[in-house]
């Protein structure tokens, strides 16, 4: 292993930052921090048409969202063409690349062709030898070039540190575009100059790559500069066990932020994305992550994203919180979702704190609030329609009617008064419990289950307990007095 422990992130700008970018990154990272190396952020946007700043924030936020830090960078790409360039003469110079004038769309024809015949096809190399009257004749003609690297004819093998020895045949490896027409590089030959140049002593990236290895490998040789380690990190397939894609859900890591996941628990559940620590632990804090990290535990076959297994996770971080934590992460959806005006926030506090304690064990996202707890902030919320079926009707109204007058009356309000006074009517009238609480509970949330109803009732205010169930009594007697 090389002293210094030197690895990079190197997304393209694509308009959102996947999770599998993300897991690479978060991989690097905890490389970088258990080694106490350096994590290097590099941008490859050489594709101009493609690339935008409005794209590259977004990655740069994924990352500060997840705590990743960089140590150097961000490095554009675009920005250091003639670094690129400088290489690629040096190449041309020692004879290890040539210029190729072969018209894209004719190489493109008869690639298509060789398909349709089910043949390979390779780049024939017939821009190698033109005679030097044709080049001038073509550079008068000022025919578009780009530059071709001339493949040795050896073939490369090395040791992958998650897959072991690798090696390709030279002939399975087309002499490929360094340069093209317009003087941009492209990413293979961009991608070795940035690696040796920011020092890169381990290229740990997804196994998408792996067959760019040998490309790379022999452009670093034919340069003579010093190779990296390579470790290819197994893919991320959707539970239907193919390559994950839009149709398995989110690929965007900001969504599941605005889906309300925290930051800690997604990186937690990518860094069990290919990664184990050895034993049963599954939920830690990214400091025990990094602390045990490693790349001797990755495990070479494909990882399963699994949504539900995420949802859980995230869950046990929300439990764990403690009911400040959530009241600080839970605001900005409480607003968004109009339970509450932002402005109220810090004059209704302790109430939200009630809330927050009540509540948390049933949220896996904090956007789940809006279902699990709408109730308790506003009046206009659904009514579970099965609990409807079992409750609403001339039987339950009637004890909830007569409950209800009991229930005015308490002087003192909490959730021991409140439960007293079930008990106590519910007695009178030789009834049991239930036969209150059910319907009571499905007026006053809607809903046929969820925490402690007293504790519920205390927290909606006696008023609004009243208003609800009354709301529904009436609405039982219109319906039935037409
Ligand atoms: N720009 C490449 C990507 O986004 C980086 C590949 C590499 O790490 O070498 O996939």
């Amino acid at each position: 292993m090389k002293s210094e422990i030197r690895v990079r992130i190197a997304p393209s700008p694509t308009g959102f930052f996947h999770v599998g970018s993300a897991r690479t990154a978060l991989y690097n990272w905890l490389f970088a921090r258990h080694n106490k190396g350096k994590f290097i952020l590099r941008v490859e946007d050489t594709d101009l048409a493609r690339s935008s700043e409005g794209m590259i924030q977004v990655i740069l936020d994924g990352l500060k969202w997840l705590g990743i830090d960089w140590d150097e960078g961000p490095f554009y790409q675009s920005k250091r063409i003639d670094l690129y360039q400088k290489y690629v003469q040096k190449l041309l110079n020692d004879g290890r690349a040539y210029y190729c004038y072969c018209n894209p769309e004719d190489l493109a024809r008869e690639k298509k062709a060789a398909y349709e015949r089910k043949q390979d096809w390779r780049y024939d190399r017939r821009c190698l030898n033109i005679s030097p009257q044709e080049r001038a004749k073509r550079e008068r003609l000022k025919t578009p070039k780009v530059v071709r690297f001339l493949v040795p004819d050896t073939p490369v093998s090395y040791h992958d540190l998650i897959h072991k020895e690798i090696v390709r045949e030279a002939k399975d490896v087309e002499d490929l575009v360094i340069l093209r027409s317009n003087g941009i590089p492209t990413y293979n030959l961009a991608c070795v100059v940035d690696d040796f140049e920011m020092g890169i002593s381990h290229v740990i990236r997804a196994v998408d790559h792996i067959t760019n290895t040998p490309k790379q490998l022999l452009l670093f040789r034919a340069l003579e500069l010093p190779v990296p380690e390579y470790a290819h990190l197994p893919l991320i397939l959707g539970e239907d066990k193919s390559k994950l894609s839009k149709r398995h859900g989110a690929l965007s890591l900001m969504t599941y932020k605005e889906q309300g996941y925290l930051p800690e628990a997604m990186l937690n559940y990518l860094s069990l994305l290919g990664w184990s620590p050895g034993d049963d632990r599954e939920v830690m804090s990214t400091r025990e992550i990094m602390e045990t990290f490693d790349l001797s535990r990755i495990n070479p076959s494909n990882a399963v994203f699994d949504e539900q297994k995420l949802e859980w996770m995230n869950g046990q971080y929300i439990y764990a919180m403690s009911d400040e934590e959530l009241l600080e992460q839970l605001s900005p959806f409480l607003v968004t979702f109009g339970l509450i005006h932002e402005t109220d926030i810090a004059a209704k506090k302790d109430w939200i704190l009630k809330v927050c304690g009540l509540v948390k064990l049933r949220l896996k996202t904090l956007a789940d609030v809006n279902e699990v707890a709408r109730y308790l902030f506003v009046d206009d919320f659904e009514y579970d329609k099965e609990g409807l079926q079992k409750h609403f009707n001339a039987d339950t109204i009637k004890v909830l009617q007569e409950f209800l007058s009991k229930f005015e009356d308490t002087e003192e309000y909490n959730a021991q008064s409140i439960e007293n006074c079930v008990r106590t009517y519910a007695e009178a009238k030789r009834l049991k419990a239930r036969v209150i609480i059910h319907p009571l509970r499905l007026f006053v949330t809607g809903k046929q289950g969820g925490p402690g109803l007293f504790e519920i009732m205390e927290l909606v205010g006696k008023d609004k307990c009243v208003k609800r169930i009354r709301r529904k009594i009436n609405e039982f007697k219109e319906q039935h007095e037409r």
